[in-house]
């Protein structure tokens, strides 16, 4: 027998994947939980019907996610993640040796410890011993932890549920009081093809907090459209003008130098959503 999993973020327009194997569903107290082998992605982590991450795709959004503002900071030792459960970002974050502390701020223990079972690929790193987990809801962490974090990345499900409160101005002051001095904010923004309205009103909310604030793309398969936005805030370096040069070196897939500035150079419907 066929099963196919139809992911459902977009009403009117869906992906499916051919099941392999189903290796866990359950109900969470926050979220309808499932993780599924597919033939073309590989295992994915699957919340509320959306796919959230798959072993073969997940290196782009990792490395985008982390490696921009990382190498953006010219010496960033403490970064929050919020959300980011299944600890792809927290690995991707690991790499850069100036990082002593990590925190991963995650409202659901569930995802965690189902990514430690069955998605070991991704969630690696979180046993290491500069990873900090704290459950809990990522807005109240945030609002609690005043100039503590050079660089906050918020890893997120989409804007409805827990999460609705981590897009919008009001979290985004918030996450300028939680960063140090010259600190740096980056989130997942969703696609400017089926939420362009989510993508200008987050662009425009970030603005009104940020000196420097940038949109960049990246090419997600598994997400709507493929084609996905993330949104910066930064306090004073600006991604596109800073000397990579002689940053280390680190092991990616995706992520370049050369990349690094070029995702910020946008199609025109895209940068028309910036103005
Ligand atoms: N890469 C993913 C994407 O864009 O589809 C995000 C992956 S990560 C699994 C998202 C996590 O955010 C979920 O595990 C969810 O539980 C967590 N989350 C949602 N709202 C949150 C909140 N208010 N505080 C902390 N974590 C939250």
């Amino acid at each position: 027998m066929d099963l196919w999993l139809k992911e459902g973020q977009i009403e009117d327009a869906v992906m499916t994947y051919k099941i392999k194997q189903t290796l866990i569903t359950k109900k969470t107290e926050h979220q309808d939980l499932a993780i599924v082998d597919t033939y073309s992605f590989g295992k994915m982590l699957v919340l509320d019907g959306i796919v959230q991450t798959t072993i073969k795709d997940e290196y782009v959004y990792h490395e985008m996610i982390t490696h921009i503002p990382l190498f953006t900071h010219p010496d960033p030792k403490r970064v929050l993640v919020v959300g980011g459960g299944d600890g792809g970002a927290v690995r991707e974050i690991l790499k850069h040796p100036t990082v002593k502390e990590v925190v991963l701020c995650e409202i659901d223990r569930e995802v965690i410890d189902e990514c430690k079972k069955y998605l070991p690929e991704i969630s690696c790193a979180l046993e290491n011993p500069k990873c900090e987990i704290f459950i809990g809801d990522g807005i109240k962490y945030v609002h609690e932890h005043k100039n503590s974090f050079d660089v906050v990345i918020v890893d997120s499900t989409d804007p409805f549920g827990a999460a609705e409160g981590l897009f919008g101005g009001s979290f985004y002051k918030e996450i300028y009081e939680c960063l140090t001095e010259n600190g740096i904010f980056v989130a997942q923004t969703e696609t400017p093809f089926y939420l362009p309205e989510v993508v200008r009103g987050v662009y425009r909310d970030a603005k009104s907090v940020f000196p420097v604030t940038k949109l960049f793309m990246a090419g997600i398969p598994t997400y709507p459209s493929g084609f996905w936005s993330f949104t910066l805030g930064s306090k004073k370096y600006d991604p596109q003008k800073v000397d990579l040069s002689s940053t280390v070196d680190i092991n990616t897939k995706y992520y370049t130098k050369e990349l690094h500035k070029a995702c910020f150079v946008l199609p025109k419907f895209v940068e028309d959503l910036t103005k």
